[in-house]
């Protein structure tokens, strides 16, 4: 959408964006819970979320395919949802060990907010 950024609305979508993460971190930090954002290029809509493949032939106009490893049919959307909640609690788990985290308190994976 080349016209979104000849006006400046890219970038105004790009600030309030910016400013909408900071405003649900803030919040998180306030209610003492995690802020997790998963990764950009994490590939969340084109893993299979029952088997893992991956499917490198998928194209933004693609809003359901059927994975050749086990033959589930996902809908593009459903299936990132699936695969981007895993991924957020590993980086939650790898940041905070079920042992007690850097400042020596008790951390549970179900306390994480997240957001991505
Ligand atoms: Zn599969």
């Amino acid at each position: 959408m080349p016209w979104l950024l000849r006006y400046g609305i890219g970038t105004r979508i790009t600030t309030i964006c910016g400013e909408l993460l900071r405003q649900i971190e803030y919040k998180a930090l306030w209610n003492s819970k995690h802020f997790v954002q998963v990764d950009r290029f994490f590939p969340s809509t084109q893993l299979c979320s029952e088997c893992g493949y991956k499917n490198d032939e998928l194209s933004l106009a693609d809003r359901e395919w059927t994975c050749p490893g086990c033959r589930t049919q996902h809908f593009r959307d459903w299936n990132a949802a699936k695969n981007v909640r895993p991924e957020r609690l590993r980086i939650v788990a790898e940041g905070h060990p079920e042992t007690g985290n850097a400042c020596g308190l008790r951390v549970s994976l179900a306390e994480a907010c997240v957001a991505g």
